[in-house]
């Protein structure tokens, strides 16, 4: 199978976040016929990482994820481009990384292992289990793909998930002085938060906030007597600052519950290749056992996650290419590193 007919075999076989089961036996099934040795991981009942390899302590690891966001959108394709979901985040990565690892093999270089995760795009569930794998202690270095329009990304910024809750009292509308609005809470609190200049980073750049959803109230006679808010931050700081500065501007008004966070990470500049920091986050900080992290792929974060999301057929070649140097310099790299 070619390039663009495996992207197109991954796209055409949904995989929303919960629901990897399907892609997971393909991907075992595709890799075990091309002579890979290959595990599923059970991370749940019906979802598995895929972990591949040709030799028993691979050094250098490729990786992604294989689930996607909602809906399902079939591939279809011109001369240029695939479109659908998935043909950047993440499928046509897989299918460029699988392509690179068998022209490396055709040279001679066994020395590297694939690693498909599920749930990348929730909590990373699948990355969390899978940074307990005993073959995470042996990889020296793991090449993440996530779009990064083919450039190396040396940074990625973090992500902090909470929610800000208020309380009031309720009471008939028609007698407010009764009552107490926790809407009217919960809209001073965010006045504030879009108002706050949170801690940021040189290098990682601007800490930004997306107010995402907002809930509140029971009926339109009625003071409102509770109200929740949802933020995602992107996090260019430890979590401590931004936490910090979120209970102060609260003050007593709400709570703040947190839900998760993930920090920002850098990952490992290599000479030659094309370099920035990207503002997403992907598996890498819950792969931390899996040796130093780098971060390219094919295609644009800008589309991902969109109903236009697609990729240049041009895009997935130069990506093969791109992840068979990046190996083959880390291999060198490491070959010097053992000659010391
Ligand atoms: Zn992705």
């Amino acid at each position: 199978m070619n390039l663009f007919e495996l992207t197109k075999s991954l796209m055409n076989i949904p995989s929303l976040s919960g629901d990897e089961e399907a892609i997971g036996f393909f991907l075992w099934d595709h890799l075990q016929s091309l002579g890979w040795t290959v595990e599923l991981q059970a991370v749940s009942g019906n979802q598995n990482n895929v972990i591949a390899y040709l030799n028993d302590t691979p050094r250098v690891w490729l990786s992604t994820h294989m689930d996607t966001v909602p809906p399902f959108i079939s591939p279809t394709e011109d001369d240029e481009k695939i479109y659908g979901r998935g043909a950047c985040d993440a499928k046509g990565i897989i299918a460029a990384q699988i392509t690179a690892a068998e022209e490396l093999r055709r040279k001679g270089v066994e020395d590297i292992g694939l690693l498909y995760t599920v749930e990348e795009e929730r909590a990373s569930t699948g990355a969390r289990v899978a940074n307990e794998h005993p073959l995470a202690a042996k990889c020296e270095y793991l090449i993440n793909g996530e779009p990064t329009d083919n450039d190396l990304a040396i940074g990625s910024k973090g992500a902090f998930r909470a929610m800000i809750r208020t309380t009031g009292k309720a009471a008939h509308s028609a007698y407010p002085e009764q009552g107490d609005s926790a809407i009217e809470k919960l809209l001073d609190i965010l006045e504030d938060v879009r108002h706050t200049k949170f801690p940021h980073d040189e290098f990682f750049g601007e800490t930004t906030v997306n107010i995402a959803t907002l809930d509140g109230g029971v009926a339109l006679n009625v003071i409102p007597p509770n109200a929740e808010a949802g933020l995602l931050i992107r996090l260019t700081t430890p979590m401590e600052p931004i936490r910090d500065a979120l209970v102060s501007l609260i003050r007593g008004r709400g709570e703040l519950d947190m839900l998760s966070y993930s920090l920002p990470v850098r990952m490992l500049a290599v000479e030659g290749f094309e370099q920035k920091v990207v503002r997403f986050t992907t598996d890498i900080p819950h792969l931390d056992k899996w040796g130093r992290p780098l971060l390219l792929g094919p295609g644009s974060i800008l589309v991902a996650h969109t109903k236009d999301e697609f990729v240049l057929k041009r895009d997935l070649e130069i990506a093969v290419e791109l992840y068979v140097n990046l190996v083959k310099s880390l291999t060198a790299e490491t070959q010097r590193h053992g000659d010391l």
